[in-house]
């Protein structure tokens, strides 16, 4: 019997959203799915041309033939860099993150208390949540993509880079709010934010997402048990299970076509691992089980046929 609360989504690149996803979607029973432009140091530019491809009428169509099926549409990006745009570096340096070595740079993130940087960054989120159309009202908006992306100024350094994350998603749901009342926003624990803000509390709205990627980039170290498990239990008692949501990798080919030097490459999904995943996390409490599902795409489906879902769509949550 499947929980009213436990939803299953799966994440595609923006180009991918063709009838025969829209397709699957419907077969999978999906409840959402979520359109993710590539991530890496270039997010905010792929961000950009999501946001004018979503000016497209047939890509509106398109996810209109979802939303009207009803299945749920969500966007889930790295947003730092197009938040706070870089071109303000000249004026205002003290807008941006200090590296080890005490300098100021735009690469990834910054400087988190500084309240005039912060007040911009709310500005635009909220232009941003506008221009995602079909949105539901949940926002992934991410901090960069990369680890070691903290302020290292003497302010920042008082507290952890959770804090600081937590502290920035608490106000820019503040904010969303007061424009869209039901809108929620996630904290992304992923790299250092897989930890437990200290000295702050989440705001109403603020939701945990967890993303294991350690499991996937270091799969030779990476385990579900002892300490770790202890901190991921903590972390999901310290937001709540209320909209809390497992980000994982079970069916992203993406990281296999990156190996392969961007080309489209055979993908065989751990079936055993992913049903004895959903298991586990849902005695975790997590409500949404979410995968990015990129690079399985239409010329995918032609070149080595339809990937096997079967995991998800026998699933008995
Ligand atoms: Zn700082």
């Amino acid at each position: 019997m499947r929980n009213a609360k436990n939803k299953m989504e799966l994440i595609i690149h923006p180009h991918e959203l063709t009838d025969r996803w829209i397709a699957l979607a419907k077969e999978l029973k999906l409840d959402r799915v979520s359109i993710h432009p590539i991530g890496g140091m270039n997010a905010h530019e792929t961000l950009q041309e999501l946001l004018k491809t979503l000016k497209d009428e047939n890509f509106r169509a398109q996810i209109d033939k979802l939303t009207n099926s009803g299945i749920e549409i969500g966007y889930e990006f790295h947003a730092l860099s197009y938040l706070l745009p870089r071109e303000l570096f000249s004026e205002h340096p003290e807008y941006f993150r200090q590296d080890t070595t005490g300098k100021r740079t735009t690469h990834g993130n910054f400087c988190f208390s500084n309240p005039q940087a912060r007040k911009i960054i709310c500005i635009n989120a909220i232009k941003l949540a506008k221009e995602l159309y079909g949105s539901c009202n949940e926002y992934y908006f991410w901090l960069d993509d990369a680890m070691h992306l903290a302020c290292n100024c003497d302010e920042c350094k008082k507290h952890s880079f959770a804090h600081h994350q937590l502290n920035l998603m608490n106000e820019i749901v503040t904010e969303l709010q007061k424009e869209i009342p039901d809108a929620k926003i996630c904290y992304l624990a992923y790299y250092e934010g897989v930890a437990i803000p200290e000295d702050i509390s989440p705001k109403n709205g603020v939701f945990l997402e967890y993303a294991p990627f350690e499991r996937y980039i270091k799969p030779e170290t990476f385990a579900f048990e002892g300490e770790y498990l202890e901190l991921v239990k903590k972390i999901i008692n310290f937001f709540g299970t209320k909209n809390s949501k497992i980000l994982e990798y079970w069916y992203d080919n993406s990281i296999y076509y990156r190996r392969a030097g961007n080309k489209l490459v055979p993908f065989t999904p751990n079936n055993e691992q992913i049903k004895a995943d959903l298991e586990f996390y849902k005695d975790l409490g997590f409500e949404t089980f979410s995968s990015f599902a990129c690079n399985l795409c239409d010329e995918y489906a032609q070149l080595f046929g339809e990937p096997d879902f079967s995991a998800i769509k026998n699933r008995k949550i």
